[in-house]
């Protein structure tokens, strides 16, 4: 059996799953397979910016041998009118419960996706993060900073402690080959210290720099999420894609959150918003 996420990086007290079976010495067996990835916490749907509707991501996801799919549509801002509002949010989340029941091998996991505010900050206070299931931060504006003000902007996000996942802030700079825009290493401690995950994109087109920095996040016990960004149902199946790549990078299945089961994720979840 390989290596299991160690979840007492999340918070200090001892957490055991498996039996107690959280094994810490790691060998080249550990390093993650496509098969170790058991859902997808970053994927979008006709709610908002998808092409499919969320019964057929969740179908997708399902007839994939995925064990469960995060939905984590946007939420209103400037850069997308079509997110979410809260209203919307509540009726989704019927949707999700409908979905549950209908599939009840199957589990639906209610993300949302914030874009930071120029300073960092989200839009909505904690009792309106906490209604979610976790909460992606993104960075619509990334690239239209300088460094310094696009560093500051991603530590104060990473920092938030009700931020899940820091999607990943090097997105679009990828694209267009801008490296050195953001203060990786800067970020990473960030992410150590708020027990922030690091979302690693697998996306095909673009993936070269995100996998740079995954040895130093496991150095530094950042865990991180092998995600989509899936807007169509065929894009989910690129966790394969990332799962392969995130392995030549070295990286062990006891740093990937989603090598955790559904069940051991809604408990990793329940300690970050205890
Ligand atoms: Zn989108
Ligand atoms: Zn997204």
């Amino acid at each position: 059996m390989g290596g299991r996420l160690n979840l007492t990086v999340r918070k200090e007290r001892p957490v055991r799953f498996n039996q107690g079976m959280i094994v810490d010495q790691h060998t080249d067996n550990d390093l993650v397979r496509p098969c170790d990835i058991k859902g997808i916490l970053h994927a979008h749907s006709r709610w908002t910016d998808g092409a499919h509707s969320l019964a057929s991501m969740v179908e997708t996801a399902r007839e994939i041998g995925l064990e469960y799919l995060g939905i984590s549509d946007h939420f209103l801002s400037p850069a997308h009118q079509e997110g979410l509002d809260l209203d919307a949010a509540r009726i989704q989340l019927a949707e999700i419960q409908r979905l549950r029941e209908q599939y009840p091998d199957f589990d639906i996991f209610q993300g949302i996706e914030f874009d930071a505010g120029p300073g960092g900050e989200l839009p909505q206070d904690d009792d309106v993060l906490r209604q979610f299931d976790y909460v992606i931060v993104s960075f619509p504006e990334n690239g239209g900073y300088d460094p310094e003000t696009f560093t500051r902007q991603v530590i104060k996000a990473a920092r938030h402690p009700r931020v899940t996942i820091l999607s990943h802030p090097l997105g679009d700079l990828m694209l267009r080959k801008q490296n050195g825009v953001l203060d990786m290493e800067s970020v990473l401690q960030a992410a150590a210290e708020g027990k922030t995950v690091l979302e690693v994109t697998a996306n095909p087109t673009c993936s070269e720099l995100d996998w740079s920095h995954c040895g130093r996040a496991q150095e530094l016990g950042v865990l991180m999420t092998i995600s989509p960004n899936a807007h169509r149902a065929a894009r989910l199946v690129d966790y394969r894609h990332g799962a392969e790549r995130a392995r030549e990078a070295g990286l062990r299945c006891a740093s990937v959150l989603n090598t955790l089961d559904s069940g051991e994720l809604r408990e990793y979840l329940a300690m970050g918003s205890a």
